[in-house]
């Protein structure tokens, strides 16, 4: 297929030696030239993949970023090997995009190209072996074992195999003893290969054999000569039944998959080998999609309603003179039916869009209603999909055949080359930001550079607002459009509060749960209808501890105590992964008294299912969503009423939409809102107004029930009266008074050694360095963070505020690298790891 758009081509100047600037995937500072052979001056393009030779031992694939005349001068520059791709895989405008997160985000090209590519697109050399042209097995006076004979049998037929599928071959995981014979022998050479991992998908086909379609009467005799062998007859039978003759040969020839007839219980598989052996049914390959295809849009967009109407009509035309505009609607007013209508205009008109979502859970269900209104035009991206998928997404992207792309934060690095709508749903989302590896960069600022650089218009939407996203409205930078009532018929739900310490007294709770929200819950599974519950925490416990010595485990990398997970009997690090098995005794006193502290999403899930037997529960957190289809398995099964409740982690509270939700219970809302950090109250806000937003979205009247044990707490309030009015102005306030975000730009800069000195004694020449070069109000610490320990490094953190304008921050990131530059090569601070974070969260 042909791409679309026209990449800057360069002008081919006969005989210059051109060079290329490269980008290869190391995390390193910057370009390097090489220089281009003279017959591949056509062919080396920006935004292509080469190959190269880096150091004395590397070849890599890297992506060409600049084209010019200039030799560097530090060094001799080395040719470009080879060319990878005869179109560019990255697009200009995702070239300046990755340079800008680079720089904004305090991190190297390479790694930005890293996180960017699929690694199906990110070549690497491997070891491969092939057999020696001078050995002859036949002559070899030693026996070849039957392995032996195996490999090279196989080294015949493919040329060459890599470590791996010699492994598989043997199917041993220990044969490098064998390679060393072999190597001994002189039978085998070893070199390295650069390889393409992106694979297309191939499908074992049968079909009728050419000679039984076109002769006539063919069939029919074959009829009777399998007559005596019904069992192939059977096969045949069932082939003709999927794939009809016709007198259209090529309609024919389309064939099924093999699967499909081996699968079949009643069909013998010997039989099918049996038609094919006799030329009855010829097999042969198909390269097909890994995504549906031909998927015809089944219907127009919903008609909008009157506001909703009148909402696309305010965005349209803020855009006139804006190139970004917030939607502030509540929960359940039908953002997501404006997107679509919005997405349609924007596909009319020529252009691309993607559609931004935080979290993979919401995927399901808004691409099954894109789906509906794109059909296969629309791509969907995101990090449960393999390599091969990702790859397929890309290139799907840069030919044309997906015009719409919903996906999760890393969508953002997606080859788009004429986006004209960017949507950020949810744009108030922690979970846009990328927390580790670098580079750790926020999707929705990175999504407005994007929108920007291919002036493209940005519509985000929430229902709780990001503070910072709101100001920019207040201060008449992007444009603002509200809409305040629910879809339809549908009310915001009653929030009622219920005081866990009254309860308590009373002898009213039970174990977790208030005797209010037991029976509200049972009188909805009375109803059928259905019920979600929210807990901050996964596992079962966060923590154990014995009755008699106050013993508790923690882990033995980081500074926090061990996590229960009751399924598998385990105590768990939610930092690093370290597990053990929950022991039956105290370590420290041998007592058989350990307890389990706090509660989880487990421990709500068990205790439900044994308070009301009944109920249908399931539980979605990351413990339950592993596998690549779960979380769409859970969805649908709450969506077709198979369960009543489902338990889950943030992972419930956003954007979903089910029709016979009535009741949200909030378990405990205390951890949330005490959490120690500016955003708490604002976090808080959106998490409980979110998860109660996924109460009576269609008309049935909803309710949400929150258990505290300070119902008193001015939070509540406004989340009752879905106030975000005053949320807003309250913590405008606070961050103009205490200079943060919006107000000012936060760094957070972590340090990290094996030494709990040396840790402490660098954060402190580093602050002292970095208050000298950028003034004492800037920086903050050194501070030792309360998990103060995690993989056996020990952490201090210093804050750095700069000032919002342009040309400051840049001059103040500068100093900043130069600070940490020179701290590293203190011969006291060896080993020492820094780790800059550009807008925290
Ligand atoms: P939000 O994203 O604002 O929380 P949704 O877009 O999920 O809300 O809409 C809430 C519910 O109302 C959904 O089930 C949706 O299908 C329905 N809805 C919204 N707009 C329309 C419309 N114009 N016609 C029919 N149903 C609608
Ligand atoms: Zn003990
Ligand atoms: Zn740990």
């Amino acid at each position: 297929e042909l791409l679309n758009f026209n990449f800057p081509s360069e002008p081919t100047v006969e005989r210059v030696t051109l060079f290329a600037d490269v980008i290869l995937p190391l995390p390193l500072p910057r370009l390097y030239t090489y220089r281009i052979p003279l017959e591949m001056n056509d062919e080396v393009l920006i935004g292509a993949r080469v190959i190269v030779q880096f150091g004395a031992k590397r070849v890599l694939s890297c992506i060409v970023a600049d084209i010019h005349e200039n030799a560097p001068e530090e060094y001799q520059a080395k040719y470009i090997l080879d060319v990878l791709d005869d179109k560019p895989i990255v697009t200009a405008p995702q070239l300046k995009l990755f340079k800008w997160m680079a720089e904004y985000y305090m991190c190297t090209i390479g790694e930005v190209i890293n996180a960017a590519l699929p690694s199906a697109l990110k070549l690497s050399s491997e070891s491969r072996i092939q057999l020696h042209p001078q050995y002859n097995p036949e002559e070899d006076e030693l026996i070849l074992a039957a392995q032996e004979e195996k490999i090279i049998y196989a080294l015949q037929q493919n040329q060459s195999l890599t470590f791996t599928e010699v492994g598989n071959l043997l199917q041993l995981k220990s044969y490098h003893k064998f390679i060393k014979s072999l190597i001994q022998k002189e039978a085998i050479i070893i070199f390295e290969q650069i390889s393409d991992k992106f694979s297309p998908k191939v499908v074992k086909k049968v079909r009728l054999s050419e000679h039984f379609v076109q002769e006539e009467g063919m069939l029919e005799e074959l009829f009777n000569q399998l007559t005596p062998k019904p069992k192939q007859l059977d096969v045949l039978l069932n082939y003709l039944q999927r794939v009809p003759v016709h007198q259209d040969v090529n309609q024919n020839y389309k064939g099924i998959e093999k699967n499909v007839l081996t699968n079949n219980p009643h069909l013998s598989v010997s039989s099918v080998n049996s038609l094919v052996k006799k030329g009855v049914l010829e097999q042969f390959d198909q390269v097909v999609s890994r995504f549906p295809m031909d998927v015809e849009a089944q219907q127009l967009p919903m008609t909008l309603s009157e506001y909703q109407e009148k909402a696309k009509d305010e965005i349209l035309g803020l855009f006139k003179e804006k190139d970004t505009v917030l939607l502030h609607g509540i929960t359940g007013s039908g953002k997501t039916e404006v997107y679509i209508d919005l997405i349609k205009h924007a596909l009319e008109a020529g252009g691309q869009v993607l559609y931004l979502l935080p979290e993979i859970a919401l995927t399901a269900q808004i691409v099954t209603r894109l789906m509906k209104v794109f059909g296969d035009k629309l791509g969907v991206y995101h990090s449960k999909f393999s390599d091969n998928e990702r790859a397929e997404v890309w290139q799907g992207i840069l030919s044309g055949r997906f015009q719409v792309v919903v996906g999760v934060r890393s969508s953002i690095f997606l080859p788009f080359h004429d986006l004209s709508l960017l949507i950020i749903d949810e744009e108030h989302e922690a979970s846009y930001k990328q927390y580790d590896p670098a580079p750790r960069y926020n999707a929705r600022e990175t999504g407005l550079m994007m929108a920007h650089l291919q002036r493209a218009k940005t519509l985000l939407g929430s229902a709780t607002p990001s503070i910072e996203s709101y100001y920019n409205c207040q201060t008449g930078r992007w444009g603002l459009v509200s809409m305040t009532k629910r879809f339809g018929k549908a009310q915001l739900p009653d929030i009622e509060l219920v005081d866990t310490r009254d309860e308590q007294k009373r002898k009213n709770m039970h174990s977790h749960f208030s005797g209010k929200l037991l029976t509200a819950i049972e009188e909805r599974l009375q109803r059928q209808e259905q019920v979600i519950l929210f807990q901050n925490r996964r596992g079962y416990a966060p923590f154990i501890s014995c009755d008699e010595c106050s013993w508790i485990p923690k882990c033995k990398y980081c500074a926090v105590s061990l996590s229960y997970h009751k399924y598998n009997n385990e105590l768990r690090c939610h930092y690093c992964g370290y597990h053990e098995r929950m022991p039956h005794d105290c370590p420290a006193c041998g007592a058989t008294t350990l307890k389990s502290m706090g509660f989880g999403t487990e421990k709500v899930e068990d205790e439900l299912k044994l308070m009301l037997p009944k109920a249908e529960v399931q539980r979605m957190d990351l413990d339950t969503t592993k596998a690549k289809n779960s979380y769409q398995q859970i969805i649908a099964d709450f969506e077709n009423g198979k369960t009543n409740v489902l338990v889950g982690t943030q992972m419930v509270t956003k954007g979903l939409d089910f029709e016979n939700v009535s009741l949200v219970g909030i378990l405990n809302a205390d951890t949330i809102i005490n959490f120690p950090d500016y955003r708490a109250h604002e976090r808080a806000y959106q998490l409980f107004v979110q998860v109660s937003g996924r109460a009576g979205r269609k008309g049935k009247p909803g309710s949400v029930i929150i258990q505290t044990r300070d119902p008193l707490q001015s939070i509540f309030r406004k989340v009752r009266n879905n106030d975000y009015q005053s949320l807003y102005e309250h913590e405008i306030e606070e961050r103009m008074r205490f200079s943060y975000p919006p107000f000012v730009r936060m760094i957070r800069i972590t340090i990290k050694h094996a030494e709990e000195d040396t840790s402490e004694n660098a954060a402190i020449v580093l602050a002292k360095d970095l208050t000298d070069r950028l003034g004492k109000q800037q920086v903050l610490g050194p501070e030792v963070p309360y998990i103060f320990k995690i993989r056996n490094l020990f952490l201090n953190e210093i804050h750095i505020k700069l000032p919002r304008s342009n040309t400051n921050l840049r001059a103040a990131k500068d100093q900043l690298s130069q600070a940490i530059f020179n701290l590293k090569l203190l011969p006291d601070f060896k080993g020492l790891r820094v780790v800059v974070d550009v807008d925290p969260v």
